[in-house]
C-alpha cells in the first residue's frame, strides 16, 4: 500500500540558508521536523530524502546566463546575487539545486502514486526570478516544478497557490502571459512590504490578461480577512480546475514573524491545507504538494507546517 504522505528531510536541503544574523538562518529545516515528530500525524507520514536537480532541471526555468551566474558566485564566495538580500554564500549553488530537487522528487511521488501528498520544508523560494535571485531566494523550486510538471509528467494546468506574507513574484511575473499557470496569491499589500507588488489589478497580460488572482491585504489582517480571501481563492480554482497544485505555505504570514505584519495563526494554514485537499480530490486526482516558504519566527513556522502535514495525513 502506498504511503499517504511523504515529508522531506536531510542535510541537504537544510543547508540552504544564510548565516547569523540572516533571516533566513540554517536551523529552520531542524525546528520544523523537531515539531513535526513531536506534534505531527506519526505512522501515516514516512520521510524522504533530498535529491539533487540537474543543470537541465534548472534550466526549465532558469536562463543558461543566471545558473552560469549562481555558479560562479558560489564557487568564489562572498558578496550579494542581487542587491543585498541574498547572500552569495560558498556553496549557495548546490544547496539552491538541492532545494529544488526535492520539490521534484516530491512532484515525482504524488504523479507515480508512491504518495498521495508530499511536504518539503526548504522550499517554496518565490522571490527568484527566471534571471536572477531576490528575497532570499536563489532558484525558484515552484517554477521549476510547474515546469517540470509539463515536460516531464505531460499536465497542463498547474495551479501555484501562496499564502506566504510577501508576494509569489517570481512565479506570478515567469509565468505573467501564460493562462495555464493558475496562479492565486494572498498577501501584505506591496505598499507596506516587500517586494511591492501583487496588487490587486496585476491579473496577468497578454493571453493571460485577467486570468491570474492577486488578493493583498492590510498590516494586521488576521484570520478572519484570510478567510474572507480564501473564499475567493476556492471559487477561482474550483472554476480552473488545475491538474496539479503546488502550495507554497509561508509561514511569516502569522502573527509574530520579525519582518512583517500580517497576524494570522496556524489556523490558517491548516485550513487552507484542507481545503486545497479537497480541491485536489474534485479536480486533480487528489494531486498537491506543500512547499515551506518563508516564516523567521521559528516556532510559528514549526507549528503552521506540521498543521499542514497534518492536514494532508488527514486528507488522504
Ligand atoms: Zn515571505
Amino acid at each position: 500500500m502506498a504511503e499517504p504522505v511523504i515529508v522531506y528531510k536531510g542535510g541537504a536541503i537544510a543547508r540552504y540558508g544564510f548565516g547569523d544574523p540572516h533571516p533566513f538562518g540554517l536551523d529552520r529545516h531542524d525546528v520544523f521536523h523537531e515539531e513535526l515528530a513531536a506534534e505531527g500525524p506519526g505512522d501515516s507520514i514516512c520521510y524522504g530524502s533530498p535529491r539533487d536537480a540537474t543543470v537541465d532541471e534548472l534550466h526549465l526555468f532558469h536562463t543558461a546566463d543566471y545558473i552560469d551566474f549562481v555558479s560562479k558566485k558560489s564557487a568564489e564566495g562572498g558578496g550579494y546575487l542581487d542587491g543585498g538580500d541574498t547572500p552569495a554564500m560558498p556553496g549557495i549553488f548546490e544547496a539552491a539545486a538541492s532545494v529544488v530537487g526535492t520539490t521534484l522528487a516530491a512532484v515525482d511521488a504524488v504523479m507515480s502514486g508512491e504518495a498521495r501528498r508530499a511536504f518539503t520544508p526548504i522550499a517554496g523560494l518565490h522571490h527568484a526570478g527566471r534571471g536572477h535571485a531576490a528575497g532570499f531566494c536563489v532558484f525558484n523550486d515552484c517554477g521549476v516544478a510547474a515546469e517540470y510538471l509539463r515536460a516531464r509528467h505531460g499536465l497542463k494546468r498547474i495551479a501555484y497557490v501562496d499564502i506566504d506574507a510577501h508576494h509569489g513574484d517570481g512565479v506570478f511575473y515567469g509565468f505573467e502571459d501564460d493562462p495555464d499557470l493558475i496562479f492565486a496569491d494572498t498577501h501584505e499589500d506591496g505598499r507596506y512590504l516587500y517586494p511591492g507588488t501583487g496588487a490587486a489589478s496585476e491579473t496577468g497580460k497578454g493571453a493571460a490578461r485577467g486570468t491570474k488572482l492577486n488578493i493583498p491585504l492590510e498590516p494586521g489582517a488576521g484570520d478572519a480577512e484570510f478567510a474572507t480571501a480564501w473564499q475567493k481563492i476556492e471559487d477561482y480554482l474550483d472554476a480552473a480546475r488545475p491538474e496539479f497544485i503546488i502550495l507554497q505555505c509561508g509561514a511569516d504570514s502569522l502573527e509574530g514573524d520579525p519582518i512583517t505584519h500580517l497576524r494570522f495563526t496556524e489556523e490558517a494554514h491548516a485550513s487552507a491545507a484542507r481545503s486545497l485537499c479537497e480541491i485536489a480530490d474534485r479536480h486533480a486526482g487528489g494531486r498537491i504538494i506543500g512547499t515551506g516558504g518563508g516564516g523567521y519566527n521559528r516556532r510559528n513556522l514549526s507549528r503552521a507546517w506540521t498543521r499542514v502535514v497534518q492536514a494532508f495525513a488527514d486528507a488522504s
